[in-house]
């Protein structure tokens, strides 16, 4: 049941500009999940408040959706024992500077609100997202 386990990560669209949509998802692969299903998507504001809905509050989500919805994102949901906890590890810390080199946020960007990419830190609210 745990091998069933899945992940939704978005690589955002920063990710696709800077070319770097191959290398995210050879790491994943490297690492041992298996990608089940994968889309390029151009987002809505509609969807991403609902996405976004616990930053509902915060005075970046403004600029965030704009942000998102500005080029397309790849959306990829992988499949592995402990893909969730073990997704965020390999993206880093939501801040840059805090994240570890070896990490995608610590080898490929510097700055908050350009962190590449996104990946969900329980396998409940993954699971709801990938619905
Ligand atoms: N974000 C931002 N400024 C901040 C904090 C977050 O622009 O001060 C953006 C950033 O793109 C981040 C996203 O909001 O990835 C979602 O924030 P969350 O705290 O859920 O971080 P994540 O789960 O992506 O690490
Ligand atoms: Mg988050």
């Amino acid at each position: 049941m745990a091998n069933s386990e899945r992940t939704f990560i978005a690589i955002k669209p920063d990710g696709l500009q800077c070319s770097l949509v191959g290398e995210i998802i050879k790491r994943f692969e490297q690492k041992g999940f298996r990608p089940i299903a994968m889309k390029l998507i151009q987002t809505s504001e509609d969807l991403l408040k609902e996405h976004y809905i616990d930053l509902k509050d915060r005075p970046f989500l403004a600029g965030l959706l704009k942000y998102m919805q500005s080029w397309p994102v790849v959306v990829i949901v992988w499949e592995g024992l402990n893909v969730v906890k073990t997704g965020r590890v390999m993206l880093g810390e939501t801040n840059p500077p805090d994240s570890k080199l070896g990490t995608i946020r610590g080898d490929f960007c510097i700055q908050v609100g350009r962190n590449i990419i996104h990946g969900k830190d329980s396998v409940e609210s993954a699971e709801k997202e990938i619905g």
